[in-house]
């Protein structure tokens, strides 16, 4: 099922302050979600991704816009009327209820037509709890089960109406580290299995990233890219979300375009034909850095570490806005970390700029032309 979101706004009363001041928790959110496809929606804690969902799922009511499931208008449907699958982070199961009465229970409550007889209930019930391997923990009750399990109970709750679109809240928050990458692989199989239309509420970009085709990235309720993960990696619209994604972070410095160059402090870090020149931001990702004699930009090496398969050597810039450089660099390539200065090669494809003022992306002549918004 394609979902087109049409200029989306959800204003809410302030909570604190009497009168007429609204907090905007989705503003102008103006995006088209293709059949199939497992979405990402990530962005900051408060930035409107839970409303954006409840949205669609029609727990909420837009103040302004519309949304459409398919060519059908669902605005002012009631959320039973959508055919859509929930699952929150707090996995909200009937404590007293075995795993079967729980995931039987959305069928159950259907009502005249629409109501399956009990065989195809059951059959139904079973058939979701082996899309989530818990076909064997069907007696059990919920405090019986572990985080994981009780989780894969509420997908399959949620699975059991055969949803034209699944929706999942932050769905992995309550479980440990290595459950998490589990759990997300196995909703990533699900999901292709499913091919169910499906939206994936997270702040965590590693696990958007990981298993999503498309993430949106959200900013104070308006959708500021929309993209494969590595195409909104490898080409942000704006400097927030350039920053948002990557880890180690993206490394940040105040810089200027002059005489058709763009210098970082003293250096001529690239050339800036045909941009105008004053100052911009620029923003290079931690494996842009190269250590190399004949390098364009000097840092003033602090120590190297290695984590994993990984060497970052650690540097400053007086220049840099974001603190701590945290490269990541071929461990092969000689680098002497005790010396005053140590000089990289930047791989250009990494440098992006930023107008100073609005934070937008500045693209070099020579730069691809993407990023969608
Ligand atoms: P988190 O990741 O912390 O869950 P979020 O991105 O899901 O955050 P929302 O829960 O959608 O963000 O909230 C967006 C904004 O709207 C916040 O400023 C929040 O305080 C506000 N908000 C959400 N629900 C209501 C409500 N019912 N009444 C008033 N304000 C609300």
């Amino acid at each position: 099922m394609k979902i087109v979101l049409s200029h989306l706004t959800k204003k809410f009363k302030s909570r604190e302050k009497k009168g007429k001041v609204y907090t905007i928790a989705v503003n102008d959110f103006d995006v088209e979600i293709p059949d199939g496809k497992l979405i990402g929606l990530l962005g900051p804690s408060g930035c409107g991704k839970s409303t954006a969902l409840n949205l669609i799922s029609g727990l909420e009511t837009p103040t302004e816009g519309k949304i459409f499931f398919g060519d059908e208008d669902v605005t002012k449907l009631p959320p039973e009327k959508r055919g859509v699958g929930l699952v929150f982070q707090n996995y909200a199961l009937y404590p007293h209820l075995t795993v079967l009465d729980n995931i039987l229970f959305p069928l159950e409550n259907l009502k005249g037509a629409e109501r399956p007889t009990k065989e195809e209930m059951l059959e139904r019930a079973k058939e979701a709890a082996r899309l989530v391997q818990i076909e064997r923990l069907l007696d059990r009750k919920p405090n019986q089960l572990s985080g994981g399990q009780q989780q894969r109970v509420a997908i399959a709750r949620a699975l059991v109406k055969q949803p034209n679109v699944l929706l999942l809240d932050e769905p992995l928050s309550n479980l440990d580290a290595r459950l998490r990458l589990e759990t997300r692989e196995e909703i990533r199989q699900l999901q292709v299995k499913t091919k169910v239309t499906t939206i994936f509420v997270t702040h965590d970009q590693d696990e958007a990233m990981s298993i999503s085709d498309l993430i949106i990235v959200m900013k104070e309720g308006r959708a500021q890219q929309i993209g494969k993960p590595q195409d909104v990696y490898e080409d942000p619209v704006n400097l927030f979300v350039a920053k948002f994604l990557g880890t180690p972070p993206i490394s940040v410095f105040d810089a200027e375009i002059r005489n058709g160059g763009l210098y970082i402090g003293t250096e001529r870090v690239r050339d800036a034909k045909g941009l105008p020149e004053g100052k911009v931001i620029a923003a290079i990702r931690p494996e842009a850095f190269e250590p190399d004699p004949e390098g364009t930009l000097t840092l003033r090496p602090i120590r190297k570490e290695t984590m994993g398969r990984d060497t970052s050597i650690l540097a400053e810039h007086p220049a840099c806005v974001t603190g701590t450089i945290r490269t990541i660099v071929d461990s092969d390539v000689p680098a002497d970390t005790d010396a005053e200065a140590l000089k990289f090669r930047i791989r250009m494809n990494k440098l992006f700029i930023f107008n100073a003022e609005t934070e937008e992306r500045i693209r070099f002549r020579d730069d691809p032309q993407g990023g969608r918004r």
